[in-house]
């Protein structure tokens, strides 16, 4: 993409709205666009690193076996009237009606619709286990939105929902999502830690939330330092191995780690001084076993091997794609910006020209252009003719992890300039090299 006829809207100076830094970095770099409270548009850049993101999601949910659909943003007020949860609620559901006076809310999270699904088609347990998940747009109404796109009103999620004969089956379903998400947010660079949740009347374990360490996490969050060093597990695990699965599932939920509401002090007094990390963190994903809580309201019953009408089990999985992106800028960011890592990254290289207009310059900074980009390389190549400092600032604010800086007196030995935005270091080569180095 040549910078002249892209639209990266850059902002000078510091929006002082911003109160953390990535809320902060996401507006300067023109990723984002604010609408109305907690409501934001996706500008180019910040389209295209959503769509990484989403797309890491997906693979590594497909991996895990589930299956994506998608489902409407608008839901009727009757379906949530079944599972008795629409007068519960409250207020961080959007409600409205439509022209035939029939109550309708914007969905903030469709355990209700998926089961309908479900029911409609499912009969037997042969046809299990089943997962289905689709990536859309949610709306809660919440009572503090902020920090750009970490706390908004509306906000894209991937949800996902799980449907077994048993408990048993349940548990097996939970596990895969568990070491997908722990695939997930690993191919992001980011380390999460899955957390001990709040389970409420549902009782049981199996609730985890994952959490990123950050200074400007909404949660305080306890865990052992033990989690730094584990294992995630290799692409090629297999899913449906459920012994193997359950082992990655207990190496990863042996040591002590809990937010604020699950902490308990007198298990926390047995890990060692030096272990322990107390710290403040970002939920980024949230896996939940619930039974048969909407299966049993709703109706939504297989036939068993023993010949009897079973209500499925079943868990729910989300993860917040525009959320995470925030996160992925707190754990990655200096002071001359973001600092992207190479798998969400919205372009791999900027291409610098300093001196557009100098034949010479134009020359070798096409060329590498083209190369590069015919060797399906996504490169912003920043071909307009502002100076070259602020050319500099722009590449490290929107932090694309490499940049190849043209310059008249490199050019004029034939070389230019490659940068890595992460560890600040230089290195001078042959435009030839540089083109076979990322070709
Ligand atoms: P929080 O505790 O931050 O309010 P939640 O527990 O209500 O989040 P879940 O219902 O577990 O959220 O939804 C799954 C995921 O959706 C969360 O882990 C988070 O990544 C994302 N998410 C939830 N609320 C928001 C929001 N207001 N803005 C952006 N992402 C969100
Ligand atoms: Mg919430
Ligand atoms: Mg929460
Ligand atoms: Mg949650």
């Amino acid at each position: 993409m040549r910078l002249s006829r892209y639209f990266l809207p850059i902002l000078k100076e510091n929006p002082r709205e911003a109160e953390i830094v990535s809320h902060r970095l996401m507006l300067r770099a023109g990723m984002i666009r604010q609408q109305a409270a907690g409501s934001f548009s996706w500008l180019p850049i910040g389209k295209r690193v959503l769509d990484k993101v989403c797309q890491i999601i997906r693979e590594e949910q497909n991996r895990a076996g589930a299956i994506e659909i998608l489902m409407p943003t608008i839901q009727s007020a009757e379906l949530w009237r079944e599972s008795g949860r629409y007068d519960d609620y409250g207020k961080e559901m959007l409600r409205f009606k439509d022209r035939h006076e029939r109550e309708m809310l914007y969905g903030p999270t469709n355990e209700e619709m998926v089961t309908e699904i479900f029911r409609a088609y499912v009969k037997s347990y042969r046809d299990l286990p089943l997962n289905l998940y689709h990536i859309q747009w949610k709306f809660r109404d919440e009572v503090r939105p902020r920090f750009g796109v970490m706390r908004s009103r509306e906000f894209l999620m991937k949800d996902a929902y799980s449907f077994d004969l048993d408990y048993e089956g349940a548990k097996a379903a939970y596990n895969r999502m568990f070491v997908a998400y722990l695939r997930t947010f690993a191919r992001m660079g980011l380390q999460a830690i899955p957390m001990r949740a709040d389970t409420g009347p549902i009782g049981g374990d199996l609730s985890h939330e994952f959490i990123i360490l950050a200074s400007t996490g909404e949660s305080a969050v306890f865990c052992e330092k033990k989690f730094l060093d584990l294992q995630v597990p290799p692409a090629d695990i297999d899913f449906f191995n459920n012994e193997e699965i359950a082992r990655v599932v207990t190496e990863w939920t042996t040591p002590y780690a809990a937010t604020e509401e699950m902490h308990d002090e007198s298990q926390w007094a047995s890990v060692p001084e030096e272990q322990r990390l107390s710290a403040r963190g970002i939920e980024v994903g949230h896996i939940f076993h619930f039974g048969t809580k909407y299966s049993a309201p709703m109706k939504a019953a297989v036939m068993g091997p023993d010949g009897k009408e079973h209500f499925v089990s079943m868990g729910s999985y989300g993860i917040g794609p525009s959320r995470l992106i925030a996160a992925i800028i707190e754990a990655s960011h200096d002071d001359a910006g973001i600092i992207w890592p190479e798998a969400v990254a919205p372009f791999h290289v900027a291409l610098i020209n300093m001196k557009a207009g100098d034949a010479a310059c134009d020359g070798a900074a096409d060329e590498l252009y083209s190369k590069l980009t015919a060797a399906g390389i996504d490169v912003l190549y920043d071909d307009t003719e502002e100076r070259a400092g602020a050319k500099f600032a722009i590449a490290d604010l929107i932090g694309l992890p490499w940049q190849i800086i043209v310059g008249p007196r490199g050019i004029a030995n034939g070389e230019v300039e490659v940068k890595n935005r992460a560890t600040g270091e230089r290195e001078t080569m042959s435009v030839q090299a540089a083109i076979d180095r990322f070709g």
